[in-house]
C-alpha cells in the first residue's frame, strides 16, 4: 500500500482528541459493494451502491479500481469518452493511470497522487495504463470519485489540479496508530491542498491493527466511509466493517474507526476513505458520463457531444496500449 506512508508517524502533526461523546456520528447504514468491470474492462467495485443520492449529496459515484495484480498483457483502462457537469476525481494508491484530454492536458496519476479534473461544461479523455505497466504487468489500486457541480458551476470551464502525493496533509491520531491523508477540505485544523467548488472533505485513513480514529467531522457535513482493505469496526457500537463496506453516518460532530486484531495473528491495517460534504440540495439527472440537474440538460449534452461541442479527440492522440504478442505465440 504505497499511497503515502511515512515510517514514522510519530513525527507527525496530531489530531486532538474528541470530547463529547453526546456528539458521536452513530452508523446509520453499511452496504456492501457489487463487484463490475469498467472501461476495456478492469475490475471495479461499485462503492455507493445501495444507497439513494441524497445521502450521497454532493457525491454521485465512486468505483474502487481493483485491487489488482495484473499479469503482463492484462491491464486495461477506457477508451475516449466525454464528461459534462461534475468533477471526476482519481486517486491512484498503486499501480499507474495515464491521461489525456481533448484540452491538451495529459499526464501521470501514480503512488499517491491524485487527479481532480473539473468536467465543467465538456471534456474528452482517455485513462489508460501506461504501455510499460501493460506489457510488466503489476499492482493496480485506486479510487475514482464523482463530485457533483451546483447548478451554478455546471458549465465552468474544464479544469485540472494535479495533486501530488507530498503535497497531501499528513495528520497522525492522538496516539499514533492512524495515519490521516487528507486530500481535499480539512480534518480538524489540518487542510488538504485540492480545491472544490463546494465545502467538502477527503481523506484516505490508515489504521494499524488494534488502533482507533476518532475523527473530528464538520456537522454540516454527510460523513461516508468506505473500506478500502482490511477490517474493524465503527461507531462506539462496534459495528463491524470489511474491504468492499460503505458506512453512511448519521450527524454529528465526530466519528469512531477502529481496526480489529484478530485471534489468527496479526492483520494488515485497515485503509479506508473518508468523504464527506455539504449537500447541494439540487435535483440530480445522472445519464452515463453527464451528471446535470434535467432531463433537458442531458439531452442537450447528448446533442453537443454529438456535434463535437464537447471536444474532439486531438491528432496523434493516445491510445490504450496492445501488448506485444509473447514469443511463444510468435514462434
Ligand atoms: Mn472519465
Amino acid at each position: 500500500m504505497p499511497a503515502l506512508t511515512p515510517t514514522d508517524w510519530t513525527d507527525l502533526a496530531r489530531l486532538a482528541p474528541v470530547a463529547e461523546p453526546g456528539e458521536e456520528r452513530v452508523v446509520a447504514t453499511v452496504t456492501t459493494a457489487p463487484r463490475g468491470v469498467e472501461g476495456e474492462g478492469f475490475p471495479v467495485r461499485r462503492a455507493f451502491a445501495g444507497l439513494p443520492l441524497a445521502a450521497l449529496d454532493p457525491f454521485v459515484h465512486m468505483d474502487q479500481m481493483g485491487e489488482v495484480d495484473y499479469a503482463p498483457g492484462e491491464p486495461k483502462g477506457t477508451p475516449w469518452h466525454p464528461h459534462r457537469g461534475f468533477e471526476t476525481v482519481t486517486y491512484m494508491i498503486d499501480g499507474t493511470f495515464q491521461h489525456q484530454d481533448s484540452h491538451g492536458g495529459g499526464g501521470l496519476i501514480t503512488n499517491g497522487s491524485t487527479q481532480w479534473m473539473t468536467a465543467g461544461r465538456g471534456i474528452l479523455h482517455i485513462e489508460t495504463p501506461p504501455a510499460a505497466l501493460v506489457e510488466s504487468g503489476g499492482l493496480f489500486h485506486g479510487v475514482q470519485l464523482w463530485v457533483n457541480l451546483p447548478a451554478r458551476d455546471k458549465m465552468v470551464p474544464p479544469a485540472y489540479q494535479s495533486l501530488e502525493a507530498e503535497d497531501v496533509a499528513l495528520v497522525a491520531s492522538p496516539d499514533a496508530t492512524a495515519l490521516v491523508r487528507v486530500v481535499a477540505g480539512t480534518v480538524g485544523p489540518h487542510r488538504g491542498p485540492g480545491s472544490t467548488h463546494t465545502p467538502m472533505t477527503m481523506a484516505h485513513v490508515t489504521l494499524t491493527p488494534g488502533g482507533r480514529l476518532d475523527l473530528p467531522w464538520d456537522p454540516d457535513f454527510n460523513a461516508l466511509v468506505y473500506v478500502l482493505a482490511g477490517q474493524g469496526s465503527v461507531g462506539s457500537e462496534r459495528r463491524p466493517v470489511a474491504a468492499g463496506q460503505l458506512v453512511s453516518f448519521g450527524r454529528g460532530r465526530w466519528l469512531r474507526l477502529s481496526a480489529e486484531t484478530s485471534a489468527g495473528g496479526p492483520d494488515g491495517p485497515l485503509e479506508a476513505l473518508v468523504l464527506g460534504g455539504r449537500p447541494i440540495g439540487e435535483p440530480v439527472e445522472h445519464y452515463g458520463p453527464f451528471v446535470m440537474n434535467t432531463r433537458a440538460e442531458i439531452a442537450q449534452a447528448l446533442e453537443d457531444y454529438r456535434r463535437g461541442r464537447l471536444g474532439v479527440i486531438p491528432p496523434g492522440a493516445l491510445m490504450p496500449h496492445v501488448p506485444h504478442p509473447s514469443r511463444e505465440r510468435d514462434a
